[in-house]
């Protein structure tokens, strides 16, 4: 895996941290001025740029793939991290008055400063997540235009501020900038263009080795030494954070260090992120420890000397940081399920295609989109210029607008007259089954949109198709308006004669009530009828969206069904687990509960990492269900468990702990689909599939990179 080989980046936390100190006291001072200035406002400008981006490195994929989802956390654990520093300094800024007296004041040191200088990143880190998030959101692959413009402004009030002086008019505007904050090097205009990088960087397929990267790395150092040696001869820097050809020096940098494929070291992250925070207080501690013992001349006048020591006792205090590790779960380490982006696509394609002129797909994602993952799927749809989506129910509904999916969002099922201030909003769509459910709902009083369900003869939920009052009833009612008219079709997927000839039936009586509605002067609407086998075998039907659930996730409610249109369904999903112990078995052993199992021969069975608690059927117990070790079938042995099921490997050489067995899914040149499954478990795959459970992590596998 690749997060693995990146401990060059925790490697270089170390030289950056120390830079970020030799920056706070200039270590060469007594040295030469000139060395101290190149070390500190040239080349250790590098270092808190590449935090930034390294943080974007992991971040932006993920704010790309899950949106708020992933940026809630992140600002949670950075808001944190910037609450406990700022107590921390606390004592500092009320010795030192250096704490703001006026609220736009300390609003100004809160948001962009910090209320200590250093302090500064914890903000920034967390406002530029936010301008990221907003820009990938809104822009997609042209985040980095806005993020490159604001890198350009911060610039010129920074570094090239000489630029902007020379035209009032500018300058006028940048020292009305400066009231809001001290300095451009902050959240809003340098760090969004590093976060981004740092995630264009992970994205990039990696082409080889360090070497090519560390000549660009030294390449684009000289030029910075240049850009900051001409900065600095014009005398051009208000401030020196931030230089035109920084990006490019972080960029190799991360190119760089990822290239070297080393090992991580996790305790080097705390540590380092420590040293940051604790330094200025060192800085003080130094100096007035020097002071008590008589070491001022070597610990405090002698730059290197004084460097040393700052640096030290940082390392010091900071040293337990390193034993501290966030304890995360790896979502490969038990049993999980692997989400294919690209079968989601190539299945979306495949079934707009069906669509007549003017159609569009509405998605049914409920069931946490039949076990996928509602969230992961709708993200993937909406990239694909998806506007509409069905769920069941409001909650469901409540959970994708949370979660940041725009457009129509149709709730299928029932929804009582409590939950419409819910519907309202998060402006959801609601089903209405009935005239007296329009009426409940109106009641509640918040405006809605509302679709109308036909019955034509399903009998589930709906409007009788020739209730002519019960249909208009809804358009009576004042809270609501109805935007669509829909029904569905009991025996879509069955192509005998019979069935034909009741979907033809059913096809009729829909027509002929929205007609009715149309005539009697109602605007129906959005008008809707077809799932995934309506589409299938009935595509091309004159309709305004079709909803399909199972053929959206690339398979067939069952292994026996055939469509009249032949397209080419990918399986979107693959459910694997882990080898957890074997067990080598004596002839006539028994194994499992109540002695389920019986060895016929001498055995080798495998536990594996799921049960029946994860969604997989109990009812594949005792040889009905099996899994694929190695590309070769493994059948159930005894009953399944809640958490673990028992496999017999005898047959599959080599199989050891840790091994991953796949449950559905592809592995090497065998398949196993997860209609076989479904099958042997009695039911259908939409069944099987939503039925896997919350316990499981769900992986995105096949993502383009964006
Ligand atoms: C679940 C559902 C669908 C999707 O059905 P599939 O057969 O999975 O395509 C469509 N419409 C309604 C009303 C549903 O409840």
């Amino acid at each position: 895996m690749r997060g693995n080989t990146l401990g060059g980046f925790d490697r270089f936390r170390l030289p950056a941290a120390l830079l970020v100190a030799a920056i706070h006291t200039g270590p060469l001072l007594s040295v030469s001025p000139f060395a101290n200035d190149l070390l500190t406002d040239i080349w250790g400008r590098i270092a808190v740029p590449f935090f930034f981006a390294v943080s974007g490195w992991f971040l932006v994929p993920r704010l790309r793939r899950e949106g708020v989802a992933a940026l809630g956390p992140f600002l949670k654990k950075t808001l944190l991290l910037y609450l406990l520093s700022a107590l921390l300094y606390l004592p500092l800024n009320l010795y030192n008055h250096t704490l703001q007296d006026s609220g736009a004041a300390l609003l100004r040191d809160i948001f962009f400063n910090g209320t200590f200088y250093h302090l500064w990143y914890f903000p920034a880190l967390a406002l530029g997540a936010c301008i990221v998030w907003a820009l990938v959101r809104g822009l997609g692959k042209r985040a980095w235009l806005p993020a490159v413009l604001l890198y350009l402004i911060g610039l010129l009030g920074d570094s090239w501020y000489g630029l902007t002086a020379a035209l009032p008019p500018v300058r006028a505007a940048y020292e009305g900038m400066f009231l809001c904050f001290d300095y451009t090097r902050n959240g809003l205009f340098s760090t969004p263009i590093f976060l981004l990088l740092g995630g264009w960087l992970a994205q990039r397929p990696r082409r080889g080795g360090a070497g090519r990267y560390r000549a660009g790395l030294l390449v684009s150092l000289a030029l910075l030494t240049a850009e900051g040696l001409l900065v600095k001869h014009f005398s051009l820097a208000r401030f020196d954070a931030l230089y035109l050809t920084l990006p490019l020096c972080v960029g190799f940098l991360l190119l760089w260090l990822a290239a070297l494929e080393l090992p991580a070291i996790p305790a080097l992250r705390g540590w380092t992120a420590a040293i940051y925070v604790l330094h200025p207080w060192c800085i003080v501690l130094v100096r007035g420890g020097a002071r008590v013992v008589g070491l001022t001349g070597a610990l405090v006048d002698n730059s290197l000397g004084h460097y040393g020591a700052v640096v030290l006792l940082s390392a010091l205090l900071a040293l337990p940081f390193a034993f501290l590790r966030p304890a995360r779960a790896d979502p490969r380490g038990r049993a999980w399920i692997e989400i294919d982006a690209a079968a989601l696509r190539h299945n979306l394609s495949a079934l707009s295609a069906l669509l007549p002129q003017g159609g569009r797909l509405m998605p049914v994602v409920k069931a946490n989109a039949y076990g996928h993952g509602d969230l992961t799927v709708a993200r993937i749809c909406a990239g694909e210029g998806i506007r509409a989506f069905a769920v069941a129910t409001a909650s469901e509904g409540a959970r994708l607008r949370r979660g940041g999916v725009r457009g129509a969002i149709l709730v299928l099922g029932y929804t009582g007259p409590r939950e419409v201030p819910l519907l309202a909003r998060c402006r959801l769509t609601q089903t209405v089954v009935s005239a007296e459910h329009a009426r409940a709902l109106d009641a509640a009083g918040h405006r809605i949109a509302v679709h109308l369900k036909i019955d034509t003869g399903l009998h589930r939920l709906g409007i009788p198709w020739d209730d002519v009052e019960g249909l208009v009833a809804p358009f009576a009612c004042r809270s609501l308006k109805v935007t669509g008219v829909f029904t569905h079709l009991s025996d879509a997927e069955a192509l005998d004669e019979a069935s034909q000839a009741r979907t033809q039936e059913q096809l009729r009586r829909f027509q002929q009530a929205v007609e009715g509605l149309r005539r009697a002067g109602f605007d129906p609407g959005a008008v809707h009828f077809q799932g995934s086998y309506g589409l299938l075998n009935y595509g091309g039907l004159p309709c305004d969206y079709a909803r399909p659930g199972i053929a959206l996730y690339g398979v067939f409610s069952a292994p026996s069904h055939h469509t009249r249109s032949a397209v080419e369904l990918r399986p979107v999903l693959s459910l694997r687990a882990r080898v957890a112990q074997l067990h080598r078995l004596e002839a006539r052993e028994a194994a499992g509960y109540d002695g389920s199992f019986t060895a016929r021969r001498p055995t080798v069975l495998a536990a594996l990492a799921i049960g029946y608690a994860d969604g997989w059927p109990r009812s594949l117990s005792s040889g009905a269900g099996r899994v694929l070790l190695h590309g070769q079938p493994a059948p159930v042995a005894g009953l399944v468990c809640m958490d673990q099921l028992l496999v017999d490997v005898t047959d599959i050489p080599d199989v050891s702990p840790g091994d991953i067995a796949t449950l559905v899914g592809r592995d090497g040149p065998a398949e196993l689909f997860a209609g076989q499954t479904a099958l042997a478990a009695g039911t259908i795959t939409n069944e099987l599939l939503s039925r896997l459970g919350p316990r499981l992590p769900r992986l995105t596998v096949n993502d383009l990179p964006s």
